[in-house]
């Protein structure tokens, strides 16, 4: 076999550590000069008990540690602007995101922006970063985005619309997947981010124009982790080794979306997180059948692949086997307890073609997908998860 030219980047050293969160500082210390640490994060977490012993392990090793955790889910500009100028006014020179993929996605962007004087609506877009970023260190508390791995940060510009920034200065120095931290996600929200970690797999797996052996491998073995323990891990919280498969899954699945982007789940389920600010992998979760269904018309010999991965029983031919793999997701989605379908999260029947519209804005996504979608097939999907 010749190989058609790729590249493959990723973060360049990753810890994996149950309870690591609670030697953070210590661990750091060791691979950093920074000493003035900027934690972004969320105040859920906060109340929830998370932030506390990392902030005094960091402490204790000498970190001087500002606390930023205005994070909200979609953030806005806004906070990026606030948590630039907390980074300033504190001297931070180093980062550190510790959260969902919101906090991710404002820590990597703040290690740009706090030491920059680029406007951030010039960033928008792929590779219109210019300059450095501050030393960066990321741990999420979620098994779902991915964004620990990835070079994308997710804004929402002005009332609903999504806007990527993309460029090689967002992958972090550092990554640590402490699966402890995710030991109190709620069912629901293990089930949504665990349904967008394998969307990642998937359309990486499918992605038009980037696959390649590294992604294709790392998009394997992160659906292989995922579809065997996302029920586990919905099922009893505290199963521990069903947390840390689940988390390094996630990561898995982000180094290969990262390299060989996500596609029309995601272009179609960004409209219905702008309008009707529903979670992230709630929505990929929504829209992840119909796009399967359309999409096997070309995409069948990878679903079929796809279907040994997850175990599905059975044999045929590659359309039989494709079929099989939709199948197999749609249980596990329905055994997860997600939401199924867009009339049970209060979405309109009246806003589908509004939605449609909107997703043919993901110019972005949709290029990577590997069945063109026009505005009417965008519709008839929606119409489809209706
Ligand atoms: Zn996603």
């Amino acid at each position: 076999m010749t190989f058609t030219p790729f590249g493959f980047t990723t973060v360049p050293h990753i810890h994996v550590e149950w309870g690591g969160a609670g030697r953070l500082g210590q661990t750091l210390a060791g691979r950093f000069a920074a000493r003035s640490a900027l934690l972004v994060t969320d105040a859920g977490l906060v109340r929830a008990g998370l932030i506390d012993p990392v902030r005094a392990s960091l402490e204790q090793a000498g970190f001087q540690v500002t606390l930023f955790d205005d994070v909200v889910a979609d953030p806005p500009e806004s906070v990026v602007l606030d948590c630039t100028a907390a980074a300033r006014a504190q001297g931070a020179d180093i980062v550190i995101g510790l959260g969902g993929g919101s906090s991710l996605d404002i820590a990597k962007l703040i290690a740009v922006t706090a030491g920059s004087a680029q406007d951030l609506a010039s960033m928008y877009g792929v590779g219109n970063v210019t300059g450095t970023r501050l030393p960066l260190a990321l741990i999420p508390t979620t098994a779902g985005t991915g964004s620990e791995v990835t070079n994308i940060s997710i804004i929402t510009t002005g009332e609903t619309t999504k806007m990527g920034v993309v460029s090689p200065q967002l992958y972090g120095d550092f990554v640590l997947l402490d699966a402890a931290l995710t030991v109190g996600l709620p069912r629901i929200h293990t089930a949504a981010t665990g349904i967008d970690a394998m969307v990642h797999a998937i359309e990486a797996y499918t992605s038009k124009f980037r696959k390649n052996p590294i992604s294709d491998m790392l998009a394997r073995e992160a659906l292989r982790l995922l579809s065997a323990n996302l029920l586990p891990a919905c099922r009893d919280g505290h199963n521990r080794a069903a947390r840390e498969n689940m988390l390094l899954g996630a990561l898995f699945a982000g180094q290969a979306f990262a390299n060989a982007p996500v596609a029309a789940v995601h272009a179609l389920a960004y409209p219905l997180g702008g309008h009707y600010h529903l979670p992230h992998g709630l929505t990929n979760a929504l829209m992840l059948g119909p796009v399967l269904r359309y999409n096997a018309r070309i995409a069948a010999p990878l679903y079929a692949e796809l279907a040994d991965v997850v175990g599905a029983p059975g044999t045929g031919d590659i359309h039989a086997r494709a079929a099989v793999f939709v199948t197999h997701m749609m249980t596990l989605m329905n055994e997860s307890g997600a939401p199924r379908r867009l009339r049970d999260v209060k979405v309109a029947d009246n806003s589908l073609a509004m939605l449609a519209r909107d997703a043919m804005k993901q110019t972005r996504l949709l290029v990577n997908n590997p069945v063109e979608i026009t505005e009417e097939d965008a519709l008839a999907l929606y119409r489809e998860a209706f």
